[in-house]
């Protein structure tokens, strides 16, 4: 387990950046953390360390993004799902078990469908404002 603590989003983009160039086919990287937290922020650092040119934004309403990097990178935001059936329904597995990248944000709503190995990162606000505290493991 590894603790880090980013100052600015810069900082949040950087390590998602770091972790991004290190991702290989099939890993899964599971984002947990408030409203706010800067999920998003560290799904951009990654999707720029995976050499995606396009713009990445939030999949808030549309549950996936799909991206074309050094490898696919497909964005989850499961916030709104209302049961994993609807991830089902979404046929995720061809996404998990693919050839490329996943990003979960709000990957705890959905932990019984996370396989196990995935790279975990909990983002949690601190007393000061713009800082973070960021918790990467491996399940
Ligand atoms: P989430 O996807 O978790 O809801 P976002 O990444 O969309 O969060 O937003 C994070 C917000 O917090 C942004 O407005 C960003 O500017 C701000 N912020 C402040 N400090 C940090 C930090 N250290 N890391 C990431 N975001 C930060
Ligand atoms: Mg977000």
């Amino acid at each position: 387990m590894q603790k880090i603590v980013t100052k600015n989003p810069e900082e949040t983009f950087e390590l998602g950046k770091h972790i991004g160039k290190r991702l290989q086919k099939g890993d899964i990287v599971c984002l947990v953390g408030d409203l706010g937290a800067g999920k998003t922020a560290f799904s951009k650092g990654i999707g720029e360390g995976l050499e995606v040119v396009d713009y990445i934004t939030s999949p808030t309403y549309t549950i996936i993004n799909e991206y074309h990097g050094r490898l696919p990178l497909y964005h989850f935001d499961v916030y709104r799902l209302n049961d994993t059936e609807e991830m089902e329904e979404l046929g995720y597995e061809e996404y998990f078990f693919g050839d490329g990248v996943v990003v979960v944000e709000w990957a705890d709503l959905i932990k019984d469908i996370i396989p196990d190995n995935a790279i975990w990162v909990t983002i949690n606000r601190t007393m000061i404002e713009d800082e973070r505290e960021i918790e990467i493991k491996v399940s």
